[in-house]
């Protein structure tokens, strides 16, 4: 059986963010690609907003293991839905950095800033609607002047 999981969580003070989210990057494409799990990560104001998809046991099984990851606390699931087919067959794990539309949209709901907690049904699926559509981020070190630090390129 497919499903989709989506949760919201809180960077928890660690090393750096780049290096975080680089080695997070890195290690869910090269997992989630043996495991045939899909999905989407999106990072902004502290917090992260993932969704998995793929088969049952694969993706609660990672879940899992997600949840006892020290990089992040306050982790608070927001769906668990039955799936007939992946909409990020595309993406092991794309990546889509904090963007305007994201921003107005939660503009538009009266959240102040990026706060996946706060996100219910329907608004939970036209978030996951927005970052389906919304292109994957290209360039995040370059932009941001980390270009040859260091970090995996992630993109
Ligand atoms: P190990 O690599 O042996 O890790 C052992 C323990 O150390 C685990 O608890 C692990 O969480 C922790 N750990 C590993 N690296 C670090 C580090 N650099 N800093 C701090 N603690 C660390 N993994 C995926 O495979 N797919 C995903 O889609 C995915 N998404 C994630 C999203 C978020 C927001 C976060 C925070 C992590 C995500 N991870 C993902 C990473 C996942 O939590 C595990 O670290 C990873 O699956 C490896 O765990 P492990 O127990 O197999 O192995």
């Amino acid at each position: 059986m497919l499903i989709r999981l989506c949760y919201a969580s809180l960077r928890a003070d660690h090393q750096n963010l780049l290096k975080d989210l680089s080695d997070i990057l890195v290690k869910s494409r090269a997992y989630n690609q043996k495991l045939k799990i899909f999905g989407v990560l999106y990072y902004a104001n502290n917090a992260f907003f993932q969704c998995l998809e793929g088969e049952k046991t694969a993706v609660l099984n990672l879940f899992a293991k997600i949840k006892k990851d020290s990089r992040h606390q306050n982790l608070l699931l927001l769906e668990e839905k039955e799936l007939t087919h992946v909409s990020f067959h595309s993406w092991t794990m794309k990546y889509v950095q904090e963007n305007e539309q994201v921003d107005l949209f939660f503009k538009e709901k009266s959240i102040s800033g990026f706060k996946p907690h706060y996100l219910k049904i329907p608004d939970l699926y036209r978030f996951v609607e927005i970052l389906l559509e919304t292109q994957e981020s290209q360039g995040y070190n370059v932009k941001q002047g980390y270009k040859n630090r260091g970090y995996q390129n992630f993109f």
